[in-house]
């Protein structure tokens, strides 16, 4: 017997027709650089990104090319994230944060064919220009400046409009999107989606018991579109005719907080270093701003630190913890509270909300140590493996290693984590960051969360250092808040009580700022280039 259902591929076609014909009334709205507002309709939306498809059509794009993105968030970032894919075209969005020499070896991997790219980002094309070869280079103007001469103005581009524009043939396992990982702890490598991938992960994200966008809610878009998809919010936002909003290039609290109280934001996402600013911002003048009461803000791309949970729910702001990654969509796991748990007390739900979660609808995952399943006891710890229908099972031009893929075909994310009772899963650690000390681990992201529970400390990161007994040993690099102090003996006691005697940092060194990646991570290599020999002169002991 057959089912008698359609076969209907799953495309992002539907997910802009369906936002052109019923929500054309809904906002979407971008500070600029000169710092004004830009509001589009999703009516000018629909037609602007069916034009740029039909545009790049008669360009002569082919099913498949790559059009590379070099862009801030924005409307036209959100009309080539549609108008590329409804043209059978791959978009690739570059990161604008790589190093010049990095961008070039990543357009030339993928083998851009055209790029789109903000005036104001034209500096940053201008160090690469010379080792890459664009075919068109497209020019969005979001300053009054004229487009210099040898590049295509974007709106004279897609001027000629696409109201006869017919979608090509699209299979739904036809590629949509690429991005490459962001390369934290090597080289980037291709990950490419398709539409069938993408559909299924952005309709994950709006499930209730995932992200869950009500309709109604407004959205700001910080997650960098550059990144990952902006974790597939664009999609799943203008499916369901989310009023969207977009930071351009203004990531500065003050400009985040403008942006939320304008335009009543009542969910974003984004990095715990940016909601680590947000929330200082908050903290030094709490009755400033007039926030949407029960404003969510979703958090992932490294771990949520329970100090800075608890001091957004004293604002009646709620965190999300996520976690995923470039191969997963991103969304792998989200930490939402199973009903029964609710009924625990303050301390119990807060530990079960600072873990990454349960696995998203669809994503397998299992735990593994010595290649078997580590058991639910919440303290065996093993490498986090997935697989499901949005879950990358390679790289683009690159042969699967083992240390990637599992020989049954699961991806290895290289997360360390332990797995509780009822399924939710704790990252103690990236493999390359876990502390190996005397041949058992310690936690760098355990150190991190409590130390950053400190009153006195703003960030802290906790990296391994060589030792000639136990191999390795922690070493805490410390930011302490403005105008506060904390000495080293300080810091062990606070956290004496709370790990184990041998995990306590053999030593602390001060600093201004922690180093950041490209997607605003701290950067553990950079640490570890700075101190990985052991403390500076200047760092303190305890223990
Ligand atoms: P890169 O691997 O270069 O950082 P990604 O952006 O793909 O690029 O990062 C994915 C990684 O980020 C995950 O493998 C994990 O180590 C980390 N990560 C993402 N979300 C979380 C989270 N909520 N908690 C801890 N780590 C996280």
């Amino acid at each position: 017997m057959r089912s008698t259902m359609m076969d209907y591929p799953l495309t992002l076609v539907r997910f802009l027709e369906r936002a052109g014909r019923y929500f054309p009334d809904t906002e979407i709205v971008s500070r600029m650089p000169d710092k004004s507002l830009h509001r589009e309709s999703y009516g000018d939306f629909y037609r602007r990104a069916r034009a740029l498809a039909a545009a790049l059509t008669r360009a002569g794009l082919k099913k498949g090319d790559r059009v590379a993105t070099l862009m801030w968030n924005h409307y036209a970032h959100l009309e080539a994230y549609f108008g590329v894919p409804v043209s059978a075209g791959v978009l690739h969005t570059l990161n604008l944060r790589l190093h010049p020499q990095e961008i070039a070896y990543i357009v030339n991997h993928a083998e851009d064919r055209f790029l789109i790219v903000d005036d104001i980002l034209l500096p940053l094309y201008e160090q690469f220009r010379s080792q890459v070869n664009f075919e068109r280079v497209i020019v969005v103007r979001l300053t009054g400046n004229p487009t210099p001469d040898g590049f295509d103005d974007y709106e004279k581009f897609i001027a000629p409009g696409g109201d006869a524009f017919t979608y090509p043939t699209i299979d739904e396992k036809d590629p949509l999107g690429m991005c490459y990982t962001s390369g934290t702890t090597g080289k980037p490598l291709g990950v490419v989606y398709s539409h069938r991938s993408t559909v299924l992960h952005a309709m994950n994200v709006g499930l209730a018991d995932a992200i869950g966008t009500p309709s109604g809610t407004t959205y700001l878009t910080l997650v960098p579109m550059f990144h990952v998809n902006a974790w597939g919010a664009p999609y799943i936002n203008t499916a369901l005719g989310i009023k969207q909003v977009f930071p351009g290039p203004y990531y500065d609290a003050e400009s985040i907080l403008d942006l939320m109280e304008r335009e009543q934001v009542g969910l974003a996402a984004g990095v715990p270093t940016l909601w680590m600013g947000v929330l200082q911002a908050l903290e030094r003048e709490p009755k400033r701003w007039r926030l949407l009461p029960g404003l969510t803000l979703v958090v992932g791309g490294s771990a949520a630190p329970e100090a800075m949970m608890r001091a957004f729910d004293r604002l009646g702001i709620t965190l999300l913890h996520a976690w995923g990654m470039t191969e997963t969509s991103p969304m792998g796991t989200v930490s939402r509270l199973k009903p029964k748990l609710e009924k625990l007390g303050e301390d119990q739900r807060y530990a079960i909300r600072v873990k990454q979660g349960l696995p998203a609808l669809l994503v397998e995952l299992r735990v593994m140590a010595n290649d078997k399943e580590v058991p639910p006891d919440d303290q065996t710890m093993g490498e986090i493996e997935v697989r499901g229908p949005f879950i990358s099972g390679g790289y683009y031009k690159t042969a699967p290693s083992p240390e990637k893929f599992s020989p049954d075909g699961w991806l290895r994310t290289g997360d360390i984590a332990v797995v509780d009772a009822e399924g939710y899963v704790k990252i103690v650690d990236r493999s390359k960051d876990v502390i190996k000390s005397g041949g058992e681990w310690i936690s760098s992201l355990d150190l991190e969360n409590f130390l950053m529970g400190h009153p006195a400390v703003a960030e802290a990161a906790v990296i391994a250092v060589p030792h000639p007994k136990w191999d390795e040993r922690p070493l805490a690099v410390i930011v302490l808040k403005p105008g506060q102090s904390a000495t080293p003996e300080q810091l062990a006691e606070f956290l004496r009580p709370k790990v184990p005697k041998w995990w306590l940092p053999d030593a602390y060194v001060f600093t201004d700022a922690i180093p950041r990646g490209s997607t605003g991570k701290f950067l553990k290599s950079r640490l570890r280039d700075l101190y990985g020999k052991g403390a500076p002169s200047a760092a303190g002991k305890a223990g």
